[in-house]
């Protein structure tokens, strides 16, 4: 065989191995695409009973992708102190791209006067790099708060899906469960990414006292549509508010992260998907819209803001989101 027969050779191989990865991943994405669509229509709960409410809510930002004063560390990941009267909550622990010690998160929760001691549980929205603490973590199930090991003996991690912890003890969070009185994880809603795979996630419900339920959401893969029609399933209070990720990456430098929206890749969310979210949400008549900028573009956040007036807030980093 001569050389550019050689070459066609190879390049024929590599061609032929693309495609059979390219098939993989396809069949892998429209059958797991079904299997969401069954989970979901199969989940049928009734409404919790006695989850009791708080009088108070505050949610600050510890990580995200915009910060309220300069020297607080944004990074395009999540992690938010959510405290419902007594009970501290760390909803997820950001994304410490660089693996450094002390991490953004840590050195935000210092300069906002965060402890560890503080928090009684950490919740998980689900298994993505920029809620555990980094691709290493993603890839090994676990989480870490910073670049060298944080002892969290005695604390509980509740997930989404399988993962460990050296020192916390995980729960796998199966369904709607109550987790402190008036706090409630929705349980995990999945969905099929093309990339990315199968993603349960889990969004939580926080029961105000007179005002109704505020949802936290991580990335919202899930969709806005699925965990509303979740809460309202389980709640028979009005939907008040929600605060987080919802994922509309429709223009500017984040747009490649249409990967992760479960369409087909090429299927980018468009406009209309934004404003039709937006619709359903405006049904609700909320009162407090907060859209992480971690999983949406700057045109999504100005369109979140026009609609909701008023009832909008900015979410930054370091700026309490206080309900009550
Ligand atoms: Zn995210
Ligand atoms: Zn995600």
């Amino acid at each position: 065989m001569d050389v550019p027969t050689t070459i066609l050779t190879l390049l024929g191989g590599l061609a032929l191995l693309l495609a059979a990865v390219a098939a993989a991943m396809s069949i892998r994405f429209h059958l797991g695409r079904g299997r969401a669509d069954r989970v979901w229509s199969a989940a049928r709960y009734d409404t919790l009973q006695d989850v009791g409410a708080v009088r108070r809510l505050s949610i600050l930002p510890l990580i995200d992708s915009k910060t309220a004063q300069d020297d607080l560390a944004g990074e395009p990941g999540v992690a938010y102190l959510v405290r419902a009267d007594d009970t501290t909550i760390l909803f997820d622990v950001g994304l410490n791209r660089h693996g450094e010690h002390p991490s953004p998160l840590l050195r935000n929760m210092q300069a906002l006067g965060v402890t560890l001691e503080e928090i009684d549980f950490f919740v998980f929205s689900h298994l993505h790099l920029d809620h555990v603490g980094g691709i290493k973590q993603q890839r090994q199930r676990t989480f870490a708060l910073s670049g060298e090991p944080t002892s969290l003996a005695g604390k509980t991690a509740l997930v989404p899906t399988p993962m460990t912890h050296p020192t916390a003890q995980v729960e796998v969070v199966e369904g709607p469960s109550v987790i402190t009185p008036g706090v409630v994880s929705l349980g995990p809603i999945p969905r099929q990414l093309f990339f990315m795979g199968w993603t349960p996630e889990q969004s939580l419900a926080v029961n105000v006292d007179g005002k109704g339920i505020v949802l936290i959401s991580g990335c919202g893969h899930s969709t806005l549509q699925r965990i509303i029609s979740r809460a309202e399933m389980l709640f028979d209070e009005p939907i008040y508010g929600i605060v987080g990720g919802l994922h509309y990456p429709v223009s500017g430098s984040r747009r490649q992260r249409a990967v992760a929206t479960g369409k087909w890749p090429w299927i980018p969310i468009t406009r209309e998907d934004v404003q039709t979210s937006i619709a359903d949400l405006h049904r609700r008549r909320p009162r407090l819209v907060s859209l992480s900028p971690h999983d949406s573009c700057d045109w999504t956040l100005e369109a979140f803001r026009e609609a909701f007036g008023e009832s909008y807030q900015e979410l930054l980093v370091g700026r309490e989101i206080v309900i009550d």
